[in-house]
C-alpha cells in the first residue's frame, strides 16, 4: 500500500534528505492566479498557492509555469517573495477550452523548455506537475533537465467516468491513455488520499513504491471560527451577504458544474417541502460559485431547476466569493452541503469545518477523510435528493446537535494544515532527489565498470 508521510526531516539512513533549491511547477490548464470556484480553477489553484508560497518561506523557490490566457498578462508576475508564475505562451489566448489543450501541449512544452535552456545549468532540482496535461509536460522536462518528476493527478478519468452525473461528459480514451503514461513515467505520484492512492495502485497499475499519500490542508489562520458570540456572528455574516437572518441556511460553495451535483441540493430542498412544509418554508439554499464544465453549468439552469419545483423564493445564488466572504459564507450557514457525484479531496468540506460549521457530505472520494461521520458532520451514501431531505429534516431543527457536530469539525479541521501538507511535500521532494542521485551514480558506475571492461 501506499506510503503515508506524517512528519519532517525524517532520516534517510544517516543522512539528511537533500532540500531542492528550485522547482518548475507546472500547471498547464489553469492559472493560480484565476478566482476559484468557477470556470476551472478550484481547489488544485488554492493547492498550488498554499503550497508555493509555504515552500518559498521554507527558501524552496517556486516557478509555476501556466498557459497565458490573456494578452493583458506580463511574462512573469511575481505572488510573493519566491514564488513566480510564468505565462508560457501555447495556443491562442483566449476561447480554448480544456478539452482542446492537449493539441497545445507540443507548444507549451516548448515555452517550458525555452525558458529553461536560458538558465544556468540545473536551474531546477525538481518538477511538480498537476492534472495529467501538466504530467505530459513534466514527462519530457524531466528526461531533458535529468530531475525528478513528483506527479498529483487531482483528478482521474476513470474514476471520474464511473461517476458520470447526468448531462456530464465522459472523459475521452485519450485522457485514460495520458494518465497512464504519466503514471507510468514520474518518479513520485502523489495522492490526495488512500482513496485516489488506491485508485492508482488498482486501476492505474501504479508501482506501490512510486505512491505517497499527502493529505491537502487548509488556511486555520483564514477558515476559523468567529471569535465571541457564535450565533451573533452567524447574524453578522447573514447581513453581510443579505442572507434572512431567521431561519436555516445550507450553502454549497464550489464550481457550478454536475460532478458538483448543486442540484441535489435544490432538489433536497424541494423533497423536504414535501415530508415536512413548515421546516422547508424556514430554510435558505445559498449556492456560491461560478460556471464550469458542461451540461447544468449555468447557473440559469439552476435557477429555471429551482422555479420549476416551485422552490425559487428558497434559493439564492452568489457569484464567486474572494476575500473574507467565504468564511462569512461558511460561518452564517448552519450547514455546508457537499454533494459531489466525486470529489478527489474536497477543500469547500474542510473550510467549512474549519469556521466551525458541519458538513453534511456525499460518502465518495475524499470527502470520507475530509469529514467525520458523525463527529464533524454527516456522510449521505446516495445522491438521492428523498435521502438528503431526509438527513436534512434530522439535523436542521436539532441545534445541540449541529452545535456538537460544530465543535467537532472545527477540531477535525486542525488535523489539517498547509504547513503539515508542505512538511510532507518536502519529505517526498527530498526522497525523490536521493533516489534519483543514486540512480544516476549506479548507472555512472555501470558505465565506468563497463569501458574498464572494454
Ligand atoms: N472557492 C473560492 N470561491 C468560491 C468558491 C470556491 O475561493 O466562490 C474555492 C474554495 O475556497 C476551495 C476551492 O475553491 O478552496 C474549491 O476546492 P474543492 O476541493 O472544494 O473543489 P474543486 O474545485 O477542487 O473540485
Amino acid at each position: 500500500m501506499a506510503e503515508q508521510h506524517t512528519g519532517v526531516g525524517r532520516q534517510r539512513g544517516a543522512r539528511p534528505w537533500p532540500r531542492p533549491r528550485r522547482i518548475a511547477t507546472l500547471s498547464v490548464h489553469t492559472s493560480p492566479l484565476h478566482q476559484p470556484g468557477t470556470g476551472d480553477a478550484g481547489g488544485m489553484n488554492v493547492y498550488i498557492l498554499e503550497v508555493a508560497r509555504r515552500l518559498a518561506e521554507a527558501d524552496v523557490e517556486v516557478e509555476i509555469f501556466t498557459r497565458a490566457t490573456s494578452g493583458d498578462l506580463p511574462p512573469v508576475v511575481e505572488m510573493s517573495p519566491g514564488v513566480h508564475v510564468r505565462h508560457v505562451t501555447a495556443g491562442p489566448l483566449e476561447g480554448l477550452t480544456k478539452e482542446e489543450l492537449p493539441g497545445q501541449l507540443c507548444a507549451f512544452t516548448a515555452g517550458v523548455l525555452r525558458t529553461e535552456a536560458a538558465r544556468p545549468p540545473g536551474h531546477y532540482d525538481l518538477i511538480h506537475s498537476h492534472y495529467w496535461l501538466s504530467g505530459q509536460v513534466g514527462w519530457l522536462a524531466k528526461e531533458r533537465w535529468g530531475v525528478p518528476l513528483v506527479h498529483t493527478a487531482h483528478t482521474l478519468a476513470k474514476v471520474k467516468n464511473d461517476r458520470l452525473a447526468a448531462g456530464d461528459r465522459p472523459e475521452p480514451k485519450a485522457r485514460v491513455i495520458g494518465e497512464e503514461q504519466v503514471v507510468a513515467e514520474a518518479d513520485r505520484l502523489v495522492a490526495n488520499t488512500r482513496v485516489e492512492a488506491r485508485d492508482l495502485l488498482d486501476r492505474y497499475d501504479a508501482d506501490p513504491a512510486r505512491v505517497t499519500v499527502v493529505e491537502p490542508g487548509v488556511d486555520l489562520d483564514r477558515f476559523r471560527p468567529a471569535p465571541g458570540d457564535r450565533h451573533a456572528a452567524m447574524l453578522a455574516a447573514r447581513r453581510r451577504l443579505g442572507l434572512p437572518t431567521t431561519g436555516y441556511v445550507v450553502a454549497f460553495v464550489g464550481r457550478i458544474q454536475p460532478l458538483k451535483a448543486p442540484d441535489v441540493l435544490i432538489r433536497a430542498a424541494a423533497a423536504l417541502r414535501e415530508r415536512d412544509p413548515l421546516l422547508a418554508d424556514e430554510l435558505t439554499v445559498v449556492i456560491v460559485g461560478g460556471p464550469s464544465g458542461s451540461g447544468l453549468d449555468r447557473p440559469t439552469a439552476l435557477i429555471e431547476l429551482a422555479a420549476s419545483l416551485g422552490i425559487a423564493d428558497r434559493v439564492r445564488f452568489l457569484p464567486p466569493c474572494t476575500g473574507d466572504d467565504l468564511p462569512a459564507v461558511y460561518r452564517a450557514a448552519d450547514l455546508v452541503a457537499v454533494p459531489s457525484h466525486n470529489e478527489s479531496f474536497g477543500l469547500v468540506a474542510l473550510e467549512a469545518q474549519a469556521c466551525g460549521t458541519p458538513v453534511l457530505a456525499a460518502a465518495v472520494g475524499g470527502l470520507v477523510t475530509a469529514v467525520r461521520d458523525q463527529v464533524s458532520g454527516v456522510l449521505v451514501d446516495s445522491h438521492d435528493p428523498v435521502d438528503w431531505a431526509r438527513t436534512l429534516a434530522g439535523l436542521l431543527p436539532d441545534r445541540a446537535r449541529r452545535a456538537t457536530l460544530g465543535r467537532g469539525a472545527e477540531q477535525h479541521a486542525r488535523n489539517f494544515s498547509w504547513d503539515r501538507t508542505v512538511g510532507n511535500l518536502l519529505a517526498v521532494y527530498g526522497e525523490t532527489i536521493a533516489e534519483h542521485r543514486e540512480r544516476l551514480a549506479s548507472r555512472l558506475a555501470a558505465d565506468g565498470a563497463l569501458s574498464c571492461a572494454w
